[in-house]
């Protein structure tokens, strides 16, 4: 088997195919194998595990994820990749590559289908430009996943993690560490990939919580709130809710200070200074007084 971490095999395995690069794809191919095993190994794959990669390109990541599971399904928008996976992925019964758009695929069919809706786990060396919504797409649309190891540009990672007061914190952090306990694996410089991104990146897992880490009455409203109090930056959390007329319409400042007061908070605080209990509070607080409205 060609060795795919190679820049000479990779080139030739273009060349051959006439393939060149989309930058607006986000492919930027894996040529380095102590990083391609990294992610592999922060992904933890036993020979049980159902897999669902992100942008295979040439196979790389898919072929040495192969070796491991039970079985992989892999998903990539560029049709003209597809014959250049069938050489490489040539002979792995437990690997299929659908081609789609990762963002337009209902992911739940998908694991019905794929995986008999049970649980998998997601690897990728994902395409830069979706990074977000790849992600929250996997841990909103309510499908099994057992954890996320990915590959991303690392400003997306430190906000991942982030804690409160920080300043890469904002509604990513609270999104994901809402579903996932989130952890940096390491940093990777540009020179592993082909073409190199402008980018530093870094390796992450998220690994699923059994249990979300406060008790919150409505989720959508607890993202709401997250999501206004975080709106502008500069604005203080009385002046972002006061914007959030989706939310609090009708409600006027002094409303929505008591509100915050009663949940411990003072108005004047910003949003990237709130923990979960505090968002928790609030958004908990505003429904108790919407059902008592009603
Ligand atoms: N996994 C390969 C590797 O590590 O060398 C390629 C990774 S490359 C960063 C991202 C891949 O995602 C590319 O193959 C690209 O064509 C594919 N891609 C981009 N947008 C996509 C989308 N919306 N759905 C599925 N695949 C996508």
């Amino acid at each position: 088997m060609d060795n795919l971490t190679s820049p000479k095999v990779v080139k030739a395995i273009l060349e051959k195919h006439g393939f060149y690069f989309t930058k607006s794809l986000g492919q930027n191919f894996l040529i380095d194998n102590n990083i391609l095993k990294k992610i592999v190994r922060a992904a933890d794959i036993g020979s049980q595990d159902r897999v669902l990669e992100i942008g295979p390109g040439i196979g790389t990541l898919t072929r040495e994820l192969g070796i491991l599971a039970q079985k992989v399904v892999t998903v990539e928008i560029d049709q003209r990749l597809i014959p250049i996976l069938q050489e490489t992925l040539a002979g792995f019964d437990n690997i299929s590559v659908i081609h789609g758009d990762i963002l337009k695929i209902d992911l739940m069919e998908l694991v019905h289908n794929s995986f008999d809706g049970k649980p998998f786990k997601v690897v990728a060396n994902l395409p830069y430009y979706i990074t977000t919504p790849i992600i929250m797409g996997i841990l909103e649309r309510g499908v099994p996943f057992e954890s996320i190891t990915v590959l991303i540009q690392k400003e997306v990672a430190q906000r991942i993690v982030a804690s409160p007061g920080n300043k890469d914190y904002g509604a990513l952090s609270v999104a994901v560490q809402y579903y996932t306990i989130p952890r940096i694996v390491g940093k990777v410089p540009a020179s592993v990939f082909m073409p190199p991104p402008k980018v530093d990146s870094m390796i992450i897992t998220m690994e699923r919580r059994k249990e979300p880490p406060v008790f919150v009455g409505s989720p959508e409203l607890f993202f709401d709130v997250v999501h206004a109090s975080f709106a502008k930056r500069r604005k203080t959390l009385v002046n972002n809710l006061m914007d959030a007329t989706k939310i609090l319409e009708g409600w006027s400042r002094q409303e929505i200070e008591e509100l915050l007061w009663e949940c411990g908070i003072d108005p004047q605080r910003r949003g990237e200074t709130l923990n979960f209990q505090e968002f928790a509070s609030i958004s908990n607080n505003i429904l108790s007084k919407k059902k008592s409205k009603l």
